[in-house]
């Protein structure tokens, strides 16, 4: 199907969102709402736990050990809770730290997470394809949900008509495989399983590495075949979505549930072991329960030597991105769908009109606009990247289209995720490391918001069971 960018090219409604029952946790600790302290000492005394770090392995694992009412203090080195996940107002614009969407099918997040009350935007269940200036985009549908729509598509020449049924084929096979099966299922890199299962490189070039490099941050595919069936798993079980106030209403929903008192910013260990952190300022958290240690991987190991693996030494930017937020009056994509570059050329890798997904991400009348790179592009300053943007948009909608166009921030995003090439261990590792010492994070499992969550489950249940507390 050709499409012209100027014109809607789906159905007047949005889309509905899949209803998933959602298997909440019940949290048994009495407060509903985290009071948090800026600094200062630890008041409560007594025995209990200390989780190192606020992201959702942090918040993941401080839930469960207040759902098994264990005492813990979380430390949290920066001045907010959610790590990667965040979202920052910006003058009345939801600017998310980067490109991040919510897959409802994530089992652990539907365990945990007070879906109705994210309020999630849903995505069209598709893409458009950019193939060149000048041209049509072309719409890729899922050929579950919109059999015809797809079928209107497979013609275009982004992939072949093989391509097409692979793809339905491909998705029909990874949403009936137990994850079990797909974890522990020989690995290779996604590029290589591409090849393997069929796939021509137009649709490859076109559209999958496009579309899983704005997922992975990994335009060589050198990601996990594993990884891949997984969150290829999820989106066909599910919808990709955004909730209302942000990605990082995901975070502040389970940091809202914690007990009163148990968390610490602006608290940064410098030193761990397994009954207590020290800080950076010298002061000593005791955690007589165990040490639960949730940052990132580059400070994971930094903390815990002991982590480091030789043969895959990690580096301090791994899987970078850069991402640019434009505010304009008008979108010339009237639709709620992701668009890719699948021209070969250029930086941008995806963007989209985040406004005609959530409307609530910008003032009443304006267009919040969301462009992503692949890489750090270091080389560039700012605001040369933000021209480099604007000129290269110019050849996808018209030069006059994105001359008004101003630019918000950019967010360059080193480390965004661990690197998650073969070998792996997508479905979690061992999280006790030492007598009272856990480590979780996306490292741990797999760098999904699931993955993350998982971990600090499992750490928090291994301290528990440990201790006799479960
Ligand atoms: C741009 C981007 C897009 C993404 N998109 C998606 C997506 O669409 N879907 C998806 O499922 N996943 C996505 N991810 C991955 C997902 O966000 C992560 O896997 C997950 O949030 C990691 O959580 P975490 O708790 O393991 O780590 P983090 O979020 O990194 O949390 C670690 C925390 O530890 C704190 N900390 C660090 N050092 C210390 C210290 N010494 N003392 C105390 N605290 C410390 C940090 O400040 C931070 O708050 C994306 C990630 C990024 C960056």
């Amino acid at each position: 199907m050709h499409v012209h960018a100027a014109r809607p090219v789906l159905p007047a409604a949005p889309p509905k969102l899949r209803h998933h029952a959602a298997l909440r946790l019940t949290v048994t600790c009495a407060a509903a709402a985290a009071s948090v302290s800026s600094s200062g000492s630890d008041a409560t005394g007594g025995n209990k736990a200390v989780i190192v770090g606020g992201g959702l392995a942090g918040l993941a694992a401080a839930t469960h050990l207040a759902s098994l009412s264990v005492p813990f203090t979380l430390l949290e080195a920066s001045d907010r809770l959610g790590g990667r996940v965040a979202t920052d107002e910006v003058d009345g614009y939801r600017l998310d730290r980067g490109f991040q969407i919510f897959l409802t099918a994530y089992p652990e997040c539907r365990r945990l997470l007070d879906f109705p009350a994210l309020r999630l935007r849903p995505f069209y269940p598709g893409a458009l394809v950019f193939l060149g200036a000048g041209e049509p985009f072309h719409l890729l549908s899922d050929p579950f949900r919109l059999p015809l729509r797809s079928l209107s598509a497979v013609f275009s020449p982004v992939g072949t008509l093989a391509d097409k049924l692979l793809v339905g084929l491909t998705r029909l096979r990874a949403a009936s495989t137990p994850d079990e099966v797909i974890l522990s299922s020989p690995e290779t890199t996604t590029a290589r399983h591409l090849e393997k299962l069929g796939f021509s490189t137009s649709i490859v070039e076109r559209f999958l590495r496009p579309f899983l490099a704005g997922i992975f941050f990994d335009p060589a595919l050198d990601t996990s075949s594993r990884l891949f069936e997984l969150v290829f798993k999820r989106l066909a079980l599910g919808d990709n979505a955004l909730p209302e106030a942000g990605i990082g209403a995901i975070a502040t929903q389970l940091a809202d549930r914690l007990p009163a008192g148990s968390v610490r910013l602006n608290s940064r260990a410098a030193a761990i072991d397994q009954s207590s952190v020290t800080l950076d300022t010298g002061e000593t958290v005791s955690g007589e329960l165990g040490v639960i240690v949730a940052v990132q991987q580059p400070e994971a190991e930094k903390l815990l030597p002991q982590l480091s693996n030789p043969a895959k030494p990690t580096k301090k930017s791994e899987r970078s991105t850069v991402c640019l937020y434009f505010a304009a009056d008008r979108a010339p994509v009237q639709d709620p769908i992701l668009l890719l570059n699948g021209s070969g050329k250029g930086i941008v890798n995806n963007m989209f009109f985040a406004t005609n997904v959530a409307p609530s991400y910008a003032p009443a009348g304006k267009v919040l606009v969301s462009v992503s790179l692949v890489g750090s592009l270091a080389d560039r300053a700012d605001a040369d990247l933000a021209r480099e943007v604007v000129g290269e948009l110019g050849g996808w909608f018209g030069a006059g289209e994105v001359a008004s166009w101003t630019h918000l921030r950019t967010y360059r995003i080193g480390f965004a995720q661990p690197d998650q090439t073969p070998p792996t261990a997508p479905a979690g590792r061992n999280p006790m490391v030492g007598d009272g010492l856990y480590v979780c994070g996306d490292h741990w499992c797999s760098a999904t918001f699931d993955g993350a969550l998982v971990s600090g489950r499992r750490a928090a249940e291994a301290l528990a069971k440990e201790r006799g507390l479960s």
